[in-house]
């Protein structure tokens, strides 16, 4: 299939085949792209250079495109397990977004706190963290979760060895439960059971 197949958002589309230079779907995007634009929830299996980082990008701004809100504040969290992580999905994400009027601030980077709350005062529509970072800037207040779309976790397996699950739990209870998730991960085991049970509410629609 070609990206036009994927009945995509015209600036998500240029932005892919234009300054992004992608010629044609990856196996990730071309079956988990049309899925998500359903509506449904996706546990997609998908390594590293599989380029799913896009396909998860992708929908989620064509998402908030089509879900515009009145109110300024986060529509998208992506969840990932390292700063190195963040500051790469956080680069696809502004050269995805470059022909929408999103803001996209990643709350892992090194720069002061106070630096950090300025940032999300600004009230970025997407936002990149680790879980431990997110569940921090929760309880300071400094983010808010109630206008939530999209969430996404992005290299769950290693999110998960790394022990975040308590930040994932704290998480969980703050994410609205008609948000549309994504649980990406490089291996499909129990340990996903265990996100799908926490993330995707019972009887949900979700494509693996
Ligand atoms: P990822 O698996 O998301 O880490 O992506 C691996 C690399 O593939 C990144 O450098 C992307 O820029 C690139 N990439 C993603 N999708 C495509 C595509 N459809 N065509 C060519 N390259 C791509």
């Amino acid at each position: 299939p070609s990206f036009s197949d994927l009945l995509l958002d015209k600036r998500v589309h240029e932005a892919l085949t234009g300054p992004l230079g992608f010629e044609k779907p990856t196996l990730v995007q071309s079956k988990a792209i049309p899925i998500a634009l359903q509506g449904s929830n996706i546990i997609a299996r998908a390594q590293t250079g599989s380029g799913k980082t896009a396909a998860y990008l992708a929908p989620v701004l064509h998402q908030l495109l089509r879900h515009p809100s009145n109110i300024p504040g986060t529509r998208a969290l992506i969840i990932v397990p390292s700063k190195e992580l963040a500051a790469q999905v956080t680069r696809m994400a502004i050269a995805l977004a470059v022909f929408c009027d999103f803001k996209v601030t990643n709350i892992v980077q090194n720069v002061a706190e106070e630096v950090q709350r300025a940032l999300l005062a600004d009230a970025p529509e997407i936002i990149v963290s680790t879980p431990s970072r997110a569940v921090e800037r929760l309880n300071d207040g400094s983010l808010d979760l109630s206008d939530l779309i999209c969430f996404v976790i992005d290299e769950a397996d290693l999110v998960l060895s790394y022990g975040y699950e308590d930040d994932l739990l704290i998480l969980s209870r703050k994410i609205p439960n008609t948000v549309q998730t994504w649980l990406m991960s490089a291996t499909l085991s129990q340990e996903m059971d265990m996100l799908k049970k926490i993330f995707i509410p019972e009887g949900a629609r979700v494509a693996t």
